[in-house]
Order: C-alpha cells, then sequence, then structure tokens
C-alpha cells in the first residue's frame, strides 16, 4: 500500500468556464489556468503521482508547452492512470475537499465522482469529493480563488507484471 496527498488553487476570474471534476458549473467567473484549470482533477494527479514516486503534474505536463493549452484535465488525468498501472499499482480509493466560498457545489460532487471514477477505471464509491468554504476567509473565503487537497490509496496490482 502507498498513499499520496496533492494540493493545487487557481485564481478566481471572470472570462473563463469553472470547470470542476469534469464538470462545467453555471457561475459568473472560472478558474484561471493554462489547462482548464480543474484545481480538483490537478491535486488528484499529484496525489496518485506522489503516491507511486512519479513526479507531479508540473514535471510532467509543463505549462510551458502548448500542448496542453487549454487541456481538457480528465485526458491528462486518464494518462495518469495509465502510468499508475504500468508502474504496478491500482487505485484503492480517493479522498478530495473542494474549497471554494461559492458557488454552492454539493449538487455537482456526484457527477464529479462519476467523471473522476470512470476516467481512473474504478468505482465511484471509491471517490469522495467535499465541498467546504472558507468561512469568508483567505483568498478562496474572499472569492478569489478555489482550491482542492486530495489523498489517495495505492495498491500493488496483481497485473501481468506479476504474473510473469
Ligand atoms: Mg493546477
Amino acid at each position: 500500500m502507498r498513499t499520496g496527498i496533492g494540493y493545487d488553487l487557481h485564481r478566481l476570474v471572470e472570462g473563463r468556464s469553472l470547470i470542476l471534476g469534469g464538470v462545467t458549473i453555471p457561475f459568473d467567473k472560472g478558474l484561471l489556468g493554462h489547462s482548464d484549470a480543474d484545481v480538483l482533477v490537478h491535486a488528484i494527479i499529484d496525489a496518485l503521482l506522489g503516491a507511486a514516486c512519479l513526479g507531479n503534474i508540473g514535471s510532467l505536463y509543463p505549462d510551458t508547452d502548448p500542448r496542453y493549452a487549454g487541456a481538457n484535465s480528465l485526458q491528462l488525468l486518464s494518462d495518469v492512470r495509465n502510468r499508475i498501472s504500468d508502474a504496478g499499482y491500482e487505485i484503492v480509493n480517493i479522498d478530495s475537499v473542494i474549497v471554494a466560498q461559492s458557488p454552492k457545489l454539493n449538487p455537482f460532487t456526484s457527477l464529479m465522482r462519476d467523471n473522476v471514477a470512470s476516467i481512473l477505471h474504478i468505482d465511484s464509491g471509491c471517490v469522495s469529493v467535499k465541498p467546504k468554504t472558507n468561512e469568508g476567509l483567505g483568498p478562496e473565503g474572499e472569492g478569489l480563488a478555489i482550491s482542492a487537497q486530495a489523498v489517495v490509496l495505492l495498491a500493488r496490482s496483481l497485473g501481468p507484471r506479476e504474473v510473469d
């Protein structure tokens, strides 16, 4: 068993879509970033990479690389899933927190969990997403940013590598 932690934060700005866990959420602002700035998926990616000691999102998908301009973060997550699998691990579960003062995210968490679980080929019962406000404090509480944290648990897989 191996555990990993991930964290990310993006600024909230006008003129961008708000995409969290692959769900486009109706709001008057969105997250600023080179990719689609899906802060939840970025935290999950870093937790997965961390658990397997495979680097981090910035080293694998640099924001200076034009290939990742406007990238769909779920596609990056799919690539990370392949890296985890190639390294001989399977995903046991994921827990996560999104810190956003607004909008209210509870109506969307089940779609986010389904999106992440589907990309990772695991049951949505193994993906938890918990929205929190920041009680009006700090950049998230003041509506300047949204952040996310994730932890994952990996187990050695019994895939072809071990059978060989
Ligand atoms: Mg990010």
